[in-house]
């Protein structure tokens, strides 16, 4: 379980199906690793639901420290496009996923070993993964689990399946939300604790470019729902671009007022007190009306006077 939105999904899907979950994640040296954490915070919430999922993280960057991938740390720039492009192949770990199987091929059976039950282990794989990704394809994951049953003794007891391989990351995604349905459970805490881009800023949120960001922002559209994540460059970002602007500078200078009120985010941002000067006022100005997403929905912006003798305003922006 990555913290991307296909583990998350099919973990979801196992427990709306009765089944108690050990989830494995990886840390192999990628650059999205913030990935690591977000999974903490649905494992976390899962099992205050009462839920029983434990995850695990296996550390492999000794393992991979030679790759070349552009999603290792070591590697290239991230291409940007569609998920399909040739470009995107630079993307590929060499091997990951078999060698990921086999490290948990290996923990099935000592589990079901120890239990005496029987162990399904599942894979997020998807449909979309086939074109770029070999160690995605039915043919891979059906060769190594031949290869796995063969080696192993105790292997019947362990069985090895995609459940999603052959359906695209949308249908995916209606699945992991149907499952929280069925769960009881808030799918939109679950999703905005998942992260898809492999080329999240410093603050963990998502590029809106990459492949598995177009992808994902497709999945979305898809089923006609917001994705509870924050992107660059959006709205939402401009508008806490902005408030961050404001607060700094209320710090900078004292008192003076700001509204900002927003029906993007459904949040009734608060007054923050701060003076203006004229160089804010036009930079805070140009700033809201250089944000695209924005600029439509500005109705007003102005300024006044405060009440004591310095100069200052109150900026009112409705968005
Ligand atoms: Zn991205």
């Amino acid at each position: 379980m990555s913290g991307g939105l296909d583990s998350t999904s099919l973990a979801l899907y196992m427990l709306s199906q009765g089944y108690e979950i050990r989830a494995y994640g990886f840390n192999y040296g990628q650059k999205h690793d913030v990935e690591l954490s977000l999974v903490k915070k649905n494992i976390a919430y899962l099992q205050s639901k009462g839920y029983p999922i434990t995850h695990q993280t296996i550390d492999l960057r000794d393992a991979f420290s030679d790759s070349s991938s552009s999603l290792h740390k070591g590697g290239d720039t991230i291409p940007e496009g569609d998920y399909r492009d040739e470009t995107m192949k630079s993307t590929v770990v060499e091997n990951r996923n078999i060698i990921f199987s086999s490290i948990i091929y290996g923990k099935a059976l000592a589990w079901a070993n120890k239990t005496q039950s029987d162990v399904v282990i599942t894979l997020g794989l998807h449909a979309g993964d086939h074109t770029i990704y070999p160690d995605c394809r039915p043919e891979s994951q059906e060769m190594a689990r031949e290869l796995f049953r063969i080696s192993n003794w105790g292997s019947e007891r362990v069985d090895y399946i995609a459940p999603f391989i052959k359906i695209d990351k949308g249908t995916v995604l209606k699945k992991g939300i149907e499952s929280c349905e069925k769960l009881g459970i808030d799918w939109k805490v679950i999703y905005s604790n998942t992260i898809s881009c492999y080329n999240p800023d410093e603050l963990g949120r998502s590029c809106g470019k990459c492949g598995t960001c177009v992808e994902r922002i497709e999945a979305f559209e898809k089923l006609g729902l917001k994705d509870p994540i924050a992107y660059q460059d959006t709205p939402e970002v401009e508008h806490e671009f902005v408030l961050r602007f404001f607060n700094s500078k209320n710090e900078e200078m004292g008192t003076s007022e700001i509204l900002v009120k927003s029906n993007i985010t459904d949040k009734e941002v608060a007054f923050n007190t701060l003076p203006f000067c004229d160089p804010f006022v036009r930079e805070a100005k140009e700033r809201l009306y250089n944000s695209h997403s924005i600029r439509q929905e500005i109705v007003q912006v102005g300024v006044t006077g405060l009440a004591d003798d310095k100069f200052g305003c109150l900026l009112v922006a409705l968005i």
